[in-house]
């Protein structure tokens, strides 16, 4: 730990001169604390705290948690403390506070793109039913997200997870989050390059290790080999995304800086070309740029979004290439347009001749006792396991011919749908005010009945449109790159504040990426959200040109 806050010698090397006022870069010498978040991490570094979970607090229940564990460093374990039931934030005080129980917990695992087997799924699922009240969500980082979870019950849930090669830890906090990996990785046909062994290595070198614990916030991962960039890299820090070098094949386009929440920025491309087998030294050399020259001051400034667009990517190539590589990266000339659809939604065929099965949950709403069904048809028709998506689905892998039609009608019959209706397929809604802290508005509930609405108001859409229903301005559904995005906020009606949100059309990912524009004057009660969606879609399809022009 010493030796990365003590780099000034670098900063020197490469001539980046140490600004009046401190950014709390430890590169430029900058080591003190700026805020409290800071303090914590170094008071004790974050990865401690699973031992005193194991050994004390699981032990001594909920009141022997000691604060900054609580509030801080129990993210880097997958732990949240989840929004108390009753709380409203205080604006009708339906519980007094005193009665409020927040003692319970969220918890994610994250799944980093692996091929999760029927004893894998069963796990995740007898999970959710045996700790956390039937609770299992699909999130859009290819986590399972549990809520209600006790401490006392933290240390079984680790050892079943465990049993099962999966795990809760940096899930959360300011740390390597779960990697987005591509969900047919390894068996698409029209795959570039599989990056599984990638993910793999990065994931064994760098979890866990004590050297990237502590970033100045979070740092997301997408890696993929398929054409349609179906890990939306413009939106992670650091993103590899699959290409053909015109000399030296397949390998990955490196892109940095990208994410959402305020200050939305797309990944930005390095312009390099990565062999598979270097990622993880590439990986490693952008992440501990993000750790030694990251802004540690501002909370709100602190993600390596804000350093790219300072350095600009030729610096940050050149830092990347000198202090922390030693050698020159291969110019990759070409961007790869992307290609197909990105959600793998429905049955496809795979390159050995079996299929694949995407399933749509309704906007991420699984349960424990789904995945447990989802487990025991993996094993029953014959399929590979099952991976999760970056669009809240789930997609079974190695599915034969014979065994298709079988998986689909036994998936459909839970709400898992292959062939769902546009609005099922693609509305996505982050956790919203049922559990989490932060949040404004309800969304998971809002997006289930809005889905309901519109099956029956827009039945035949006949293009795609992306509703992404976000309960705070954070972002975790993605607002900004929807067609129809939505950030839960308390808009005016009839004189009173009410649950709703404001309005960003015609985001996208892909092709035209680019952010949904912010209409004043689109500001929707979430009551009146299906008239809202309804007006705007069925105006777009009366007026729309004819050459197919799409929504955004
Ligand atoms: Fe919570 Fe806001 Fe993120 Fe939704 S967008 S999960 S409400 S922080």
């Amino acid at each position: 730990m010493a030796d990365m806050r003590f780099q000034a010698e670098k900063a020197a090397h490469t001539e980046i001169p140490r600004p009046k006022r401190a950014e709390g870069q430890w590169a430029l010498g900058y080591t003190e604390p700026l805020n409290k978040n800071e303090q914590s991490k170094k008071d004790d570094d974050p990865l401690n705290v699973r031992d005193r979970i194991l050994y004390t607090y699981s032990k001594r229940g909920f009141a022997s948690i000691d604060p900054a564990d609580l509030r801080g460093r129990f993210r880097w374990m997958g732990l949240y403390t989840q929004r108390a039931p009753g709380f409203d934030g205080g604006k009708t005080a339906t519980v007094p506070e005193e009665e409020l129980d927040d003692s319970y917990f969220m918890l994610r695992v994250r799944s980093d793109g692996a091929l999760l087997d029927h004893e894998a799924v069963r796990a995740l699922g007898t999970i959710g039913v045996d700790f956390a009240r039937g609770t299992a969500d699909v999130t859009d980082r290819e986590n399972i997200q549990y809520h209600w979870i006790r401490i006392e019950d933290v240390p079984a849930i680790w050892e079943r997870l465990d049993a099962a090669g999966l795990s809760s830890l940096e899930a959360c906090g300011d740390s390597p989050r779960p990697f987005l990996g591509s969900p047919v990785a390894g068996v698409s046909k029209d795959e570039i390059i599989d990056g599984t062994a990638a993910l793999d290595e990065i994931k064994r070198r760098f979890i866990g290790d004590p050297a990237f614990s502590n970033f100045p916030r979070k740092f997301k991962t997408a890696l993929t080999g398929h054409p349609g960039h179906d890990v939306s890299p413009e939106t992670n820090d650091i993103s590899f995304v699959g290409t053909v070098h015109p000399e030296h094949g397949p390998g990955f386009d490196l892109w940095v800086g990208g994410g959402l929440s305020t200050n939305p920025k797309l990944a930005a491309r390095m312009g390099v070309w990565i062999p598979l087998d270097e990622v993880a030294d590439a990986w490693e050399g952008v992440a501990s740029i993000f750790r030694d020259y990251g802004y540690r001051r501002l909370r709100s400034r602190a993600r390596l979004k804000f350093l790219v667009a300072d350095w600009g990517v030729e610096k940050f190539r050149e830092v990347l290439e000198k202090e922390y590589l030693g050698r020159t990266l291969v110019d990759c000339p070409s961007p790869e347009t992307p290609t197909g659809h990105r959600d793998h939604i429905g049955v496809h065929e795979q390159k050995d001749g079996r299929f694949y099965v995407g399933l749509a949950p309704t906007a991420g709403r699984v349960s424990g006792s789904m995945l447990v069904e989802l487990a025991d048809a993996i094993e029953a028709h014959g399929a590979a396991g099952a991976r999760l998506t970056p669009y809240q689905k789930i997609v079974v892998i190695g599915v034969d011919a014979d065994q298709v039609e079988p998986l689909v009608a036994r998936m459909d019959a839970i709400g898992l749908q292959a062939r769902p209706s546009n609005w099922r397929r693609n509305t996505m809604a982050c956790t919203g005010i049922e559990f989490c802290k932060l949040a404004i508005v309800d969304t998971k509930d809002r997006a289930r009945d809005l889905v309901d609405e519109l099956e029956q108001r827009l039945p035949d859409l006949d293009v795609p449109i992306t509703v992404n229903v976000n309960g705070c301005p954070n972002a975790c559904a993605r607002t900004q790159v929807g067609d129809i995005g939505l950030k839960g906020q308390l808009v005016m009606h009839d004189g009173e504040q009410v649950e709703g949100f404001q309005v960003h059309l015609g985001g996208a990912l892909g092709l035209n990426a680019n952010f949904g524009r912010k209409l004043r004057a689109h500001k929707v009660t979430s009551a009146g959200l299906g008239d809202y969606v309804t007006t705007v879609v069925g105006n777009y399809l009366v007026d729309r040109a004819d050459d197919g022009e799409d929504f955004a």
